[in-house]
């Protein structure tokens, strides 16, 4: 018998939802007409890009014109770092999506400020305030951290921002579908976010911009996206992302408490493991749901990656070796860990699919992972 696979990285990806897979079909064959041609094998598809576009919208508390469809977190995150010219703010731990683009803005010239976030893992206002230099325009801070699952004060970052005439952007990649986003309630003004984190398709996510505000075009070519972002849309994915979406936001507080119970489960469990453990970023309740980091001191965090994988179980780690080094994360240094505790930092995100068993069988391998010296 095959044994069980038990998938506890969804901060990597998630799987696909049947609701997606459904809406998705029918643009994989029969309606494959291009939504901008002029005859009738275009409206099915046209229609169907619209009404994603008034689900998505609608999901995050935004206008539907407000919505543009891009390729993915990555192209949403390079998009408004490289559409607006001036001094640019950006946390230390952002994703490289974030971190790479502004590296490439640097090497041509552009002043940008990092800013550290606090020991336990949060970017505060008081440290935008206190970093902030004449010609910041644009501040981007993520919602929520993929490897540590720290959600970010957004709507008093955002403020402060604005307080000092800037915009604010919020890589919400890993925040979208799994807690509730109001982008008016926020007050932000660019909102990145990536389908295959809330069991849609890959390659396909969306970028929010609030109205009246502009961005330099990324892509260049036809005119689709309001002339904005260039390409023929990807109808399939952006109608199984807007499907994915609304099945999402429509359990948010099920699937929240549902990982929740499993979330204390583990941290139960791993809590009984080692007396020595620590767990970055949960030392208060602003964490993603399912979203466990924890941190073996003395131990490799790829080590335990392998056995566990060995034994049919998916997590990822925040160090990886290489044959010389062991090459601890940005957002781990970003956070001061020390060496010794941060090389052995896993990162276990658990999905709506876990169960108990599942949990049960994490702990079991982890005990195992461990006793191995
Ligand atoms: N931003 C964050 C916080 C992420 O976690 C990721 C992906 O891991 C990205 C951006 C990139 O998104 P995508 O994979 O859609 O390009």
């Amino acid at each position: 018998m095959r044994k069980k696979l038990i998938y506890a990285d969804h901060a990597a990806t998630t799987p696909l939802s049947d609701a997606a897979w459904a809406a998705m079909m029918p643009f994989l064959r029969e309606e494959f007409g291009n939504p901008s041609s002029l005859h009738s094998f275009a409206k099915k598809p046209r229609d169907a890009v619209s009404a994603a576009r008034a689900t998505i919208a609608a999901c995050i508390g935004a206008e539907p014109e407000e919505i543009f469809f891009t390729s993915g977190g990555t192209e949403s995150d390079n998009w408004v770092i490289k559409g607006t010219d001036d001094v640019l703010m950006v946390s230390a731990y952002e994703h490289h999506a974030v971190l790479n683009a502004a590296a490439s803005e640097e090497s041509c010239g552009r002043k940008v400020v990092y800013v550290r976030p606090k020991v336990g893992g949060y970017l505060m206002p008081e440290t935008l305030t206190k970093r902030w230099k004449d010609g910041v325009g644009l501040v981007s801070v993520m919602m929520a951290n993929n490897e540590i699952g720290t959600i970010n004060p957004i709507k008093t970052l955002a403020e402060a921002a604005h307080k000092r005439g800037a915009l604010f952007h919020t890589d919400a990649v890993q925040a979208v579908g799994h807690i509730p986003i109001d982008v008016r309630d926020l007050g932000v003004d660019f909102l990145s976010a990536s389908a295959h984190k809330f069991n849609g398709p890959k390659g396909i996510g969306f970028l929010f911009i609030r109205k009246g505000l502009k961005l330099k075009q990324l892509i260049h070519g036809g005119q689709q996206e309001a002339g904005l972002r260039a390409g023929t849309e990807n109808v399939a994915s952006i109608v199984g992302m807007a499907a994915a979406l609304k099945e999402n936001c429509d359990s948010i507080e099920e699937n929240a408490a549902h990982l929740g119970v499993l979330k204390d489960q583990l941290l139960d469990g791993i809590s009984s493991l080692s007396k020595e453990v620590h767990f970055p970023g949960s030392k208060f309740d602003y964490q993603l749901p399912g979203f466990v980091c924890a941190s073996f001191p003395g131990r490799s965090a790829e080590g335990i990656v392998h056995v566990l994988d060995l034994k049919g179980i998916a997590i990822s780690a925040g160090a990886a070796c290489d044959s010389k080094n062991t090459h601890i994360s940005h957002v781990l240094k970003a956070i001061r860990l020390p060496r010794e505790i941060a090389e052995g930092t896993i990162r276990i995100t658990l999905g709506i699919e876990n169960s108990e068993e599942d949990v049960k069988a994490i702990i079991g391998a982890l005990k195992i992972a461990l006793s191995k010296g």
